[in-house]
Order: structure tokens, then C-alpha cells, then sequence
């Protein structure tokens, strides 16, 4: 039961729902050529959601059983005062009202930011590599430089967090370096977590609501995790592991190095199932989907009705009670329009 006494909130599927996803910011300090197109239309301030309504919604989550918080973006870490709200909600933790606060970076301001993350509560960061090569490493995220996202990652290993690296599997991109990435993993410590490419969002278009018609360069990107697996067994011992939260990856360990390797799969295998998640976007939609359009609109709701809180949990339960059963992504070059409009960084990944 959450701290509130109410009964987590429970989908038309049976599905429990635990884990909140925000995305805090639809800005970043990078342009990754999977995620953004190099000239970017944000949002204007008043339509992003303040800290304060940041930090109310969460509660409000929090109230209904919530019991996991992910902080991504865009960059969460480039947003103004982002600590203030990072440690406003690790009170949750404090109270026993939340069992993790976490965030999902790209590591750039890892170095300044993780022993106050530490201080806060946050004991887990997901940090998004990949490739270690420099040069490969500013051609995939156009405006990023290696070495400070380095320094993040060992300055988070420094001040007690565990690290788990995101990389997303790019055909004719990073295919030739995945051995290196497990082998640098497990020497460091870190889970590896491979990522099929999505086709979210258009890349041709800096429109953040992507009404363009894109496809073609994820067509040509996707490199599908089953064939990255073929490739990982020529050289390490792979062994399944139990399917354990009600994430979407599934996990092995590598005999060699002790370390755990995941695999994202939304792609070729269907995880949907056992979702126990919803997003939010900095903007205060509700997307009870990462791959469909329905949402349910929370800051109308809020500055509709300030301060009334059971106005917003209603609204929130009953955005629960649509949450569809599962998505239906497809990469196909004869698909000229992504599946999905949003860019990620809008829904946060
Ligand atoms: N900026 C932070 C970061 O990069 O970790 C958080 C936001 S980012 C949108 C969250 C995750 O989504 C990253 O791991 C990124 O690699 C992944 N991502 C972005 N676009 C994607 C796409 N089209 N397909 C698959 N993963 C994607
Ligand atoms: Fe920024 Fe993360 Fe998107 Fe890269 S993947 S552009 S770091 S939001």
C-alpha cells in the first residue's frame, strides 16, 4: 500500500502503476542525431510547467501510488534550479512515500551535480553513451564533447551512485564497438543497456511537434538488437537472467566480466504487457504510452483549478483508466512519417 493508504492505481489491464517518468526540461546542451535536429524550436517558459508545479504533480503521483521517479528531458540537468527540485523530492524518500528518485543523462553536468544528486537521495543514474570514441562521440550528439561526460560518470562513481550506461545500437554508427563498450562496462562496473532506435519525432525538422516527413535516416540506423546479440556471443558468454521489474529490458550476464548487459527491444519484441509506467512532459501532458498519441493535459488542469488537489488526482486517475493496451511501432522505409510525432526528448525516453 502507498504511505497515503490508497491502493495503487490499477489500469484497465490489471497493470499497477508505479513509475512515473518526467521530463523536467525540453532543452539540451546536445543534438544527438537519433533525438533532436540541430536547429531545435523549444517551447516558450510559459508553457513549461514551473519547479513548484513540477514538484505538485509528483506529490500527486506520489498520492496514488507512484512509487519510482525518473527525472529525464531533454536534459534534466540544464534545467534552472533542477536541485531545488531534485531535493524537494527526495523528501518523498525520507518519509518512505517513494522508493527511488532517479535521473536519465547525458552526463554533461554529472562532474558539478552528483554528490548533491547523492545528498538528495538519488543512488542510481542512467548515463546515455554511445560510443567511447570522441570523435564518434560529437558526431553523434553534434554538440557534445567526450571527456566532461567521462568525468561525469566516474564523478558519479565517486560519490556512491551506480551508474547504468544507455546506448543505443546504430547500424554503420557504434556496430563495430560493442565489444569495447561491454568490455569498458564491466571493467568500471556499470550495467549496459542497448537501445533499438525509435522512430520518434522527425530529425529533418526542428519542430518539437515534428509534423514533417522523416524516417528514411532511422530506416538506415536501425540496427535491431537480435542481430547486436548474434554479434556480442562471438565473444562473450551470455546468460539470461529473470525477467525481474516491469521494465522493458530483459537482461543477461557476461560470464567474462560479471557485469549485466540489457536489451531494449520495443521493436521486435513487445513488452508492453507488464508496463507499469506513464510519462509526463515538461509541458504537464500525461502520456500513458511512450508510442501513442493519447494524453491527458494536467496543467490545464492544475492552473485550472490552483491548489485543488482533488481535481488533479481525479484527472489523474482517470488518464490511468485509458491507458491502452500496448504500442505498435514500425521502421519501414516505405513509411515515410515516424509512427509517433513527438520527438524523445518531449516524452523523455
Ligand atoms: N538527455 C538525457 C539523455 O540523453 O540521457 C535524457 C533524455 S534522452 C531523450 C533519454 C534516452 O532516450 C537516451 O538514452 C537517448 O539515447 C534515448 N533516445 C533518444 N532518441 C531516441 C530514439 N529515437 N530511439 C531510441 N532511443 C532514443
Ligand atoms: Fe539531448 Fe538526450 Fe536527446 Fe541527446 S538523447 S539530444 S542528450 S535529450
Amino acid at each position: 500500500m502507498p504511505a497515503s493508504g490508497q491502493p495503487p492505481l490499477v489500469d484497465p489491464f490489471g497493470r499497477s502503476i508505479r513509475y512515473l517518468r518526467v521530463s523536467v526540461t525540453d532543452r539540451c546542451d546536445f543534438r544527438c542525431v537519433y533525438c533532436m535536429a540541430e536547429e531545435m524550436t523549444f517551447l516558450p517558459k510559459a508553457e513549461v510547467l514551473s519547479l513548484e508545479e513540477l514538484e505538485r504533480l509528483c506529490g500527486a503521483f506520489i498520492q496514488t501510488g507512484v512509487r519510482k521517479l525518473r527525472l529525464t528531458g531533454g536534459e534534466p540537468l540544464v534545467r534552472r534550479g533542477i536541485m531545488d527540485l531534485i531535493r524537494r523530492l527526495g523528501r518523498h524518500l525520507d518519509t518512505g512515500s517513494l522508493d527511488e528518485l532517479t535521473l536519465t543523462t547525458n552526463g554533461s553536468q554529472l562532474a558539478k551535480y552528483a554528490a548533491e544528486l547523492y545528498a538528495a537521495g538519488v543512488r542510481r543514474v542512467n548515463v546515455s553513451l554511445d560510443t567511447l570514441d570522441p570523435d564518434r562521440f560529437q558526431a553523434i550528439t553534434r554538440w557534445g564533447k567526450l571527456a566532461p561526460v567521462l568525468d561525469g560518470i566516474k564523478a558519479a562513481k565517486e560519490a556512491g551512485l551506480s551508474v547504468k550506461i544507455n546506448c543505443v545500437a546504430l547500424r554503420g554508427v557504434n556496430d563495430g564497438e560493442v565489444h569495447d563498450l561491454v568490455a569498458w562496462c564491466g571493467r568500471e562496473g556499470h550495467d549496459l543497456t542497448f537501445i533499438e532506435v525509435m522512430p520518434l519525432g522527425d530529425m529533418d525538422s526542428g519542430d518539437a511537434g515534428g509534423t514533417n516527413q522523416g524516417g528514411t535516416v532511422r530506416a538506415d540506423q536501425y540496427w535491431p538488437l537480435s542481430m547486436l546479440r548474434a554479434e556480442l556471443a562471438k565473444r562473450w558468454t551470455l546468460t539470461d537472467l529473470p525477467i525481474s521489474t516491469g521494465g522493458p529490458a530483459r537482461y543477461a550476464r557476461v560470464a567474462e566480466t560479471g557485469g549485466r548487459v540489457g536489451f531494449i527491444t520495443p521493436m521486435t519484441h513487445n513488452f508492453c504487457e507488464s508496463c507499469n509506467r506513464v510519462r509526463l512532459t515538461c509541458t504537464g501532458m500525461l502520456y500513458m504510452c511512450l508510442g501513442q498519441d493519447d494524453a491527458a493535459d494536467l496543467r490545464a488542469v492544475m492552473r485550472g483549478a490552483p491548489g485543488d488537489d482533488d481535481t488533479l488526482l481525479a484527472a489523474i486517475k482517470e488518464a490511468i483508466a485509458r491507458k491502452p493496451k500496448g504500442h505498435d511501432f514500425i521502421i519501414d522505409r516505405r513509411q515515410k512519417a515516424p509512427a509517433v510525432s513527438r520527438h524523445m526528448s518531449v516524452t523523455g525516453g
